[in-house]
């Protein structure tokens, strides 16, 4: 296992971040963190990079206890923090180098990572006349300078506008075939077309650790469904192949059917038979988004 967490809790003085979270990964996987804000994902990248430690539970990093070594990580490790800490002062190719030397790196490895991540035009730029979007990039050569066999990669894509975003995908995809990526986003499109597994937390606890496959291959789908009036639960419940019903606003209902026919005309009959009027009717089927929105939200 090239990343290894075991049981790990983290409170931060009075706050506890982390509650129990266990999970491992393996070479050629790309995980994708996804959470609400304030879940833990940070907390866990910090505590795998070595740079916080737990509070209880173990981390191994290809076989590595993070907490003894946490140097012998860092150099088999990349990481991307959520607020990338750059020289601003500096040119691009100048921090790139220095980087480079700290960790004893060949210079020539630098034009190679500037190329890969696509800033050859902006290289002899000071930092601070990037757009964000270029910053994120040297902030990403920075952590594959060294050629590192594990990512982690916080919010990696924030900042991006929607060319910049598919080319750092399709990099993260590429640099994902040798090695371990665990990465964080909000964006669910994102993380369906980047990774293989899905790791999703909330509140400090590990709620789903699946493939992507497994999450997304369901017969399930949401029916959105707006009446003229508001109607009992019971008779939502009554209805053929219902898995779970929320009622939102009042005469708004989210209906969960597991059928691979359209139940959108079920419940048109149904409102016929019933003598209640439909204002709007909407099917969407189940994705990775209406999948995390069902289970984050309160
Ligand atoms: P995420 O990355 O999912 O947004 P974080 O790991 O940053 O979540 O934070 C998890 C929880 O821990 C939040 O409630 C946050 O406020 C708290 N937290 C994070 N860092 C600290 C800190 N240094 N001191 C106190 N609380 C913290």
């Amino acid at each position: 296992m090239s990343i290894n967490v075991k049981s790990v809790s983290k409170i931060y003085k009075t706050q506890k971040a982390l509650n129990n979270v266990s999970f491992a990964a393996e070479k050629g996987q790309i995980v994708g963190f996804l959470g609400p804000n304030g879940a833990g994902k940070s907390t866990i990248m910090k505590i795998l990079t070595g740079f916080i430690k737990p509070t209880d539970g173990e981390v191994f990093v290809n076989e590595i206890d993070v907490k003894q070594f946490p140097l012998e990580v860092q150099k088999i490790i990349g990481y991307l923090p959520e607020h990338n800490p750059l020289y601003t002062d500096m040119y691009v190719k100048e921090y790139l180098q220095f980087q480079a030397s700290v960790h004893k790196i060949d210079k020539s490895e630098v034009n190679i990572c500037i190329e890969k991540v696509g800033l050859t035009a902006e290289a002899h730029k000071k930092i601070n006349q990037l757009s964000k979007g270029y910053q994120q990039r040297v902030g990403l050569a920075a952590a594959i300078l060294h050629n590192p066999e594990i990512l982690i990669l916080d919010e990696p894509t924030t900042g991006l506008d929607p060319n910049q975003l598919v080319e750092i995908r399709a990099l993260i995809k590429e640099l994902g075939k040798n090695k371990t990526v665990l990465f964080s986003s909000h964006i669910m499109q994102e993380v369906e077309a980047v990774c293989d597994r899905v790791i999703i937390i909330k509140k400090g606890e590990i709620l789903i650790d699946k493939k992507l496959a497994e999450l997304t291959q369901t017969k399930e789908q949401i029916i959105e469904v707006t009446f003229d009036y508001k109607i009992e639960e019971q008779f939502i419940s009554r209805l053929q192949n219902v898995v779970s019903y929320k009622n939102n606003y009042d005469n708004t209902w989210y209906i969960t059917f597991e059928s691979e026919q359209d139940m959108r005309p079920i419940i048109f009959d149904f409102a016929q038979e019933n003598g209640l009027k439909i204002l709007s009717l909407n099917k969407q089927n189940k994705n990775l988004e209406t999948f995390f929105r069902e289970i984050t939200n309160d």
